[in-house]
């Protein structure tokens, strides 16, 4: 099974031509301003914070804010219109740190914006799921085209807007 970055975990909840296109190297996210605008609020929300934790890479996934001392993987969002996707990415950090040998970890998304935050943990049964959701993913990306545009709520703001829709 080629490496699955938490990201495709996450456009899997969203929308799997999305998935297909970013899989395959078809980038759009320089051109969308909901992903420079999520950049910004993940870059300044909490200015100390790269002095307080650490930066971990972890088989396909980088992990930017790690708390080491506590082993609590920080997640910061701009919106929790996706919280499901966001839920499961953040599971799939646990589930890759308890592979390599950190087990216990807990997640936190936080929403600045909103001024909120979710504890995550890993449940018993979500190392199935997510191995399924890994397959479904494998599976999907070796599809030799990508699957047909779906005209969903997320396509406005989706970074390949212009891509699927401008005839
Ligand atoms: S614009 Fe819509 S159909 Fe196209 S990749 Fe984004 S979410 Fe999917």
């Amino acid at each position: 099974m080629p490496e699955i970055t938490p990201t495709l975990l996450n456009y899997h909840f969203l929308c799997d031509r999305k998935v297909w296109l970013h899989a395959h190297g078809i980038r759009m996210e320089h051109t969308s301003e909901v992903v420079a605008d999520g950049k910004f609020v993940h870059e300044n929300s909490y200015p100390q914070r790269a002095q307080r934790y650490e930066e971990l890479q972890l088989g396909p996934a980088k992990i930017d804010y790690y708390d080491a001392k506590n082993k609590v993987v920080h997640e910061i969002k701009r919106s929790n219109k996706a919280e499901e996707a966001h839920r499961w990415q953040v599971k799939y950090y646990l589930w890759l740190l308890e592979q390599a040998g950190i087990a216990g970890a807990t997640g936190l998304l936080e929403y600045p914006a909103l001024r909120r935050t979710e504890t995550i943990t890993l449940e018993a049964d979500d190392r199935a799921r997510l191995q399924l959701l890994l397959q479904e993913i494998d599976t999907l990306i070796t599809l030799p085209q990508p699957p047909e545009r779906v005209q969903k709520r997320i396509c406005k703001g989706c970074s390949y807007y212009d891509f699927c829709w401008s005839e």
